[in-house]
């Protein structure tokens, strides 16, 4: 049997991801060039043109990743993968990628492309050094500040641990101020 129609034979004729039965083509996973049987897949126009132009990715479409990503076939499980760590800001995939299990090597496969790669438009906040900070972090206070909402003052000096990124402005960051949880502007910290 040819390795296409081993492929559809191992698909049932429905595209591997979504279960289309329309318009279906073997994609074959970057980087791999040859067609294999565990590195390509039964995939639907649809599925392959959202995989190959991020630009049209259409998150509900791959809510059908809840069912395929159980497959037991290597290909589809590394196409669910990459979709899911690609659209992980939404939250459900996230969710679901943290239920999946790779073998090592898979997983290294899946990775190849970058997908799921730290997003170049992903808010990246620093401090006034200029260096990258991140979840967990401790900070401290370059200059006095008045905490919001208090009349207290934060002094210069003040450490500030476990600080919390803010997901909407690089310029912020959250952490406790004594009891209290309150926001902080990145241009008056310095990482410890
Ligand atoms: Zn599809």
């Amino acid at each position: 049997m040819s390795l296409e129609r081993e492929l559809y034979k191992r698909a049932n004729n429905k595209c591997e991801l979504c279960g289309s039965e329309e318009h279906l083509k073997i994609h074959t996973l970057l980087p791999q060039k040859d067609e294999a049987l565990n590195k390509s897949l039964v995939a639907c126009k649809t599925c392959v043109d959202q995989i190959e132009n991020p630009d049209t990715t259409d998150a509900n479409h791959w809510r059908c990743l809840n069912d395929s990503m159980w497959s037991e076939h290597e290909a589809v499980k590394v196409a669910a993968w990459r979709m899911l760590s690609r659209l992980r800001a939404e939250g459900w995939p996230q969710d679901l990628l943290d239920m999946m299990y790779l073998e090592d090597d898979v997983l290294e496969f899946a990775k190849a492309t970058g997908e799921g790669e730290p997003d170049p438009e992903q808010l990246i906040h620093r401090d006034v050094n200029g260096v990258v900070l991140q979840h967990g972090d401790s900070v401290v206070l370059i200059k006095d500040l008045k905490v919001k909402g208090s009349s207290m003052v934060a002094k210069q000096g003040t450490a500030v641990r476990n600080i919390r990124l803010d997901r909407e402005n690089e310029k912020y960051i959250e952490g406790k101020v004594g009891p209290t949880l309150t926001v902080i502007i990145t241009d008056f910290v310095k990482k410890l």
